[in-house]
């Protein structure tokens, strides 16, 4: 990922200083998801003219904020991808002790949304869960 420097906060750095502030107030992973062991979400993407965004893998266990929306990780991008509805509904599951779910999302975000030439973001996410149940 590309780090600029603006004096203006842009749309997108707007809407990130926002998720951090929701990461922050969410609560942690035992008290949303008493049996959930270990999380894991890998994150691949595709969709994108150039070489793709480099994956993501993130762990969560107990302790962790549940908090399951990412940014998209196009640089001219305020899209994100809301993983909370994917998460909650694995977790419902209660067998085996490991489970996983799959899927793909496409981006909803715009690239360049102050002007004229606004187009949508191209990027879809392969998205994958993993579960680990506590006992
Ligand atoms: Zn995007
Ligand atoms: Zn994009």
């Amino acid at each position: 990922m590309k780090l600029t420097s603006r004096k203006v906060p842009t749309f997108g750095e707007q809407r990130r200083a926002g998720r951090q502030n929701d990461r922050l107030q969410a609560p942690a992973l035992r008290s949303r998801y008493a049996t959930i062991g270990k999380l894991q979400i890998d994150l691949s993407f595709s969709g994108t003219s150039g070489s793709p965004p480099s994956p993501q893998s993130h762990s969560y266990y107990p302790p962790a904020r549940a908090f399951f929306r990412f940014a998209c990780p196009c640089s001219e991008c305020d899209g994100e991808f809301d993983l909370s509805g994917q998460v909650d509904e694995l977790a419902e599951v209660k067998r085996p002790s490991v489970r996983t779910a799959a899927g793909r999302l496409g981006c909803e975000g715009m690239h360049f949304r102050e002007r004229a030439t606004a187009t949508p973001c191209p990027v879809v996410l392969s998205w994958r869960l993993v579960i680990v149940r506590s006992d």
